[in-house]
């Protein structure tokens, strides 16, 4: 999940259950104040109609009081002249009447009932008919007779309207002072009366906003005394209704009325009257339920007014920086660069901000420590090999982008190998890099062809390890200025180079590859370059040589016969053919050289001048040679088996495998274990390996010589013809070459020969003529005493069928010759004794 997501899930809840409690507590607490305010309302309603209502009786009483006072009413109901009222105090009174009713309209009867119940007067002011003149089984007059007659107050029903109204009555005691003494109990006179209509005064509806509620007005017995405008509901469940009055006063109260809840309350008018409010719950709680809609609505707004401003703040002040964080985090190990973030706060955010940009530049310091160490050449600074790769698989891109040649210029240093062997490593490393410095330098040189641009020289200069170096040169219009730069390098290296006071000519020899031209891979062209520069240095080193197609072929032949060699050389698919050497005077058979022979199944004979340098260079010189050791061993054997003893055979082996510590060893016991004599070996080795010679060569040569095994300097007159070094050479034959004796008529050779033949017994070497082919050089080479000699004049090397052939005519050749020596001696003593 991500972290947006988790903010959210996080923070919408955080905001949004405080505010649905803060706002489900401020709808219940306003639920309940609205609740208590409604209740308060309404029982203020209440009390103001209860108010009202006892001022309309008071008024009501007080305009009686003021009528009962008055001399007209006291003399008409003292009076016993009925005609005497009817005629004089009659009317008066009426107009007395008229006045208190004038002054209050709402009093629309006022009446002066007589004890009987018969209406004495009555005054109405609306057309209203007089149903009842007699009252005394009215409602009224048997509540007056109930109460004995006192003043009072009544509601009930007006048999004239049938509709319920309010009856104040003042009974009038009054004594006839004439006849009746103080001491006596005045007489009930007369019964004032003012009717007024109750509903006008207790108004069964309440104001908006609560005109859902119902205003009850009951007598004692819980009977409605005012009409029930939603009497509905109450009509239907009269038992409700009847139980109004039972219920405590001044108190609120639910109750449940024909399944709809309707709050209660009571508040007593008189004794006899109580009035009554229901509220259906219904509108109380849709005022509530408008309170809630309005505190969601609100929580609801908050929520969404806050939540997105809080997720943007947090997007702004966490996120986003974290989100840039991780990317620069994730660029990190890509980019070349030093990747600094802009602080923005002073928060952990600023913190970890910092702590990225110090991050980021130690990576950046490590990982340029990495690349140098990686990618340059410790020694010079250079690209290295891994480096220089890359930056070529680069510029061919480009040279195939822009359609321009690339050359490969693959140099190795001439004499570099001398100067490291001969100095030692600190003055070789020394000299590494004045080449390097040189080179560059010379690259640098802008005024001249083939010049590389400043920046792109590092890439495309590099040094591939030990005196190999090499330089790319982009976007040349011909192969020609190739040539011109790897002619200005020479020209530049052939300067010598100086360290601590030592002059050294390094010299170097480069090949030149082209791309497109030369290769079809970045792999292909190094390795055409590289064959260009061994093709360099065949021709005599110190120059250049560009890639050619022919030079591809070789190199393709030199791989598919490297490649067969291997096969060969793992089934020891070899055999040794073996060369007899002579005595030069007397023609005798004194030893054999053996000579490799390699018939390939694809590639046919394969001369061992072709094979034997490759084997050399591959180092599959050293299980051939021991093969060859081996096989020539076991001959020998075979030979002496078959009773040719005192056989010696000349074995050649290689410089690299006679330096080698465990040759002594295995030469040991190859003929241990074919049980022969250091007297059946020699060893043959060439001139040049001599000379290349490490001391490790010397001292085995040495141990060598130490087990009894002799040492032939084989093919001496190529290498360096020194007759000076040979005396310091561990070394018992000297094997002049083929080519020494082949131009023997030349001039001054047979002087040389002559020279070396006796310069070589001088110092105790017996000489070896190979090659010997001409009956003139075999004359030549016995006039200047050589020892023994080897040449297809006396025979070709010999498969050893033949060889033994060769052995058996010279043992039968041996006998014959020593029958006539003795025939001849057993005849020069039967001849000498009859000499006097
Ligand atoms: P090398 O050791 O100097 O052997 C003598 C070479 O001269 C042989 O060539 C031989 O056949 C040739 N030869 C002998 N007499 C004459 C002659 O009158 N005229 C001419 N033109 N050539 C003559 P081969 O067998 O072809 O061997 C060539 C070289 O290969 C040898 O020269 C030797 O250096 C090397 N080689 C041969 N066999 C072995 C071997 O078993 N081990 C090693 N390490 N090198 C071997
Ligand atoms: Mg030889
Ligand atoms: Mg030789």
């Amino acid at each position: 999940m991500r972290l947006n997501s988790k903010i959210a899930l996080v923070v919408i809840p955080l905001i949004a259950l405080p505010l649905t409690s803060v706002g489900t507590l401020a709808y219940l607490e306003l639920w309940k104040s609205s609740e208590t305010q409604s209740r308060i309302q309404i029982k203020t309603q209440l009390q103001q109609l209860a108010e009202r209502y006892q001022t309309h009786v008071r008024s009501a009483q007080f305009a009686l009081k003021n009528l009962a006072n008055d001399t007209l009413l006291k003399d008409y109901l003292l009076s016993e002249d009925q005609k005497e009222r009817d005629t004089r105090l009659q009317r008066p009174l009426l107009n007395k009447l008229a006045n208190t009713q004038a002054a209050n309209p709402d009093f629309y009867e006022v009446r002066l009932l007589l004890p009987d119940g018969s209406e004495a007067l009555r005054l109405v002011n609306r057309n209203l008919l007089n149903i009842t003149k007699e009252e005394f089984n009215t409602p009224f007059f048997s509540h007056l007779s109930e109460t004995q007659f006192e003043s009072s107050e009544f509601v009930g029903i007006n048999p004239d309207t049938g509709l319920s109204a309010l009856f104040v009555s003042l009974p009038i005691y009054l004594r006839n002072s004439t006849y009746q003494p103080f001491t006596t109990q005045a007489p009930l006179r007369g019964i004032l009366s003012i009717t007024q209509d109750i509903d006008k005064i207790i108004n069964p509806r309440l104001p908006e906003p609560w005109e859902g509620a119902l205003v009850i007005l009951s007598n004692s017995q819980g009977q409605p005394l005012t009409p029930l405008p939603h009497s509905n509901l109450i009509a239907m469940d009269p038992q409700a209704l009847a139980s109004l009055h039972l219920h405590p006063k001044d108190q609120w109260r639910k109750m449940v009325i024909n399944g709809v809840v309707m709050h209660h309350l009571t508040i007593p008018l008189n004794k006899d009257l109580n009035l009554h409010t229901l509220l259906p719950e219904q509108p109380l709680l849709a005022a509530s339920q408008r309170v809630g809609m309005i505190v969601l609505l609100t929580t609801g707004i908050a929520l969404l007014v806050s939540t997105p401003l809080l997720l943007l703040l947090l997007r702004r002040q966490i996120l986003l920086p974290i989100a840039s964080l991780n990317c620069a985090l994730s660029n990190l190990g890509e980019n070349q660069n030093r990747l600094q973030l802009e602080r923005s706060s002073d928060d952990e955010i600023g913190e970890l901000v910092t702590t990225f940009n110090r991050m980021s530049i130690e990576l950046y310091d490590s990982n340029e420590k990495i690349r140098h160490l990686a990618y340059l050449d410790s020694l010079t600074g250079l690209p290295n090999r891994v480096l220089f790769r890359r930056n070529l698989k680069r510029a061919l891109a480009a040279s195939d982008r822009d359609g321009k040649l690339l050359a490969l210029l693959f140099l190795d240093l001439d004499n570099f190998k001398h100067v490291n062997d001969n100095m030692g490593h600190p003055v070789g490393d020394r000299l590494l890099q004045q080449v390097a410095h040189r080179l560059l330098d010379n690259l640098r040189a802008d005024d001249q062809a083939g010049r590389i641009d400043h920046d792109d020289l590092n890439a495309n200069f590099s040094r591939l390890g030990g005196d190999e170096f090499t330089v790319l040169l982009p976007h040349l219009d011909s192969p020609h200025q190739a040539g011109q730069v790897a002619e200005r390098i020479i020209a530049s290296l052939a300067q010598p180079i100086c360290i601590d006071s030592h002059q050294f000519f390094v010299g170097t020899s480069i090949g030149i590859a082209l791309w497109p031209d030369d290769g079809i891979s970045a792999e292909q062209l190094i390795s055409h370059a590289d064959l260009a520069m061994y093709q360099a240095k065949n021709q005599g080193k110190n120059n250049f040589q560009y890639f050619s197609h022919t030079l591809g072929e070789q190199s393709r032949e030199r791989a598919r016969l490297e490649q067969r060699l291997r096969r060969a050389t793992e089934s020891n698919d070899f055999n040794l053919v073996y060369q007899p050497i002579y005595d030069c005077h007397r023609q005798q058979l004194l030893s054999f050289e053996a000579l490799i022979r390699w018939n390939d199944v694809t590639l046919g004979n394969v001369a061992p001048d072709r094979f034997i340098p490759l084997a050399e260079e591959n180092g599959l010189i050293f299980p051939i040679s021991l093969w060859v050791l081996n096989e020539s061993c076991r001959q020998i054997r075979e030979w002496q088996d078959a009773g040719y003893d005192n056989l010696q055979v000349g074995i050649n082996l290689s410089g690299a495998h006679l330096s080698q510590p465990e040759i002594i060893t295995e030469i040991d016991w190859c003929l241990h274990r074919h049980r022969l004599s250091s007297k059946n070996i020699y060893v043959e080795l060439t001139e040049t390996a001599v000379i290349k010679g490490k001391q490790r060569l010397i001292e085995n040569l040495n141990k060598l010589r130490k087990m009894g095994i002799k040492v032939a300097l084989d093919d001496f007159g190529t290498g360096y013809s020194s007759l000076s070094y040979l005396q310091n050479l561990p070394i018992d034959i000297l094997k002049i070459d083929s080519s020494f004796i082949q131009s023997i008529g030349e001039q001054n050779h047979s002087i040389i020969l002559s020279s070396i033949i006796t310069m070589a017994h001088a110092l105790g070497l017996q000489v070896i003529a190979e090659g010997v082919e001409e009956e003139a050089d075999l004359q030549f080479l016995r006039t200047e005493d050589c020892d023994m000699i080897q040449g297809y004049l006396f025979s070709h090397p010999l498969p050893p069928a033949q060889a033994i052939a060769l052995l058996t005519r010279k043992r039968l050749a041996d006998q014959a010759i020593a029958a006539r020596l003795a025939t001849e001696r057993s005849r020069c003593s039967s001849d000498a004794s009859p000499l006097p």
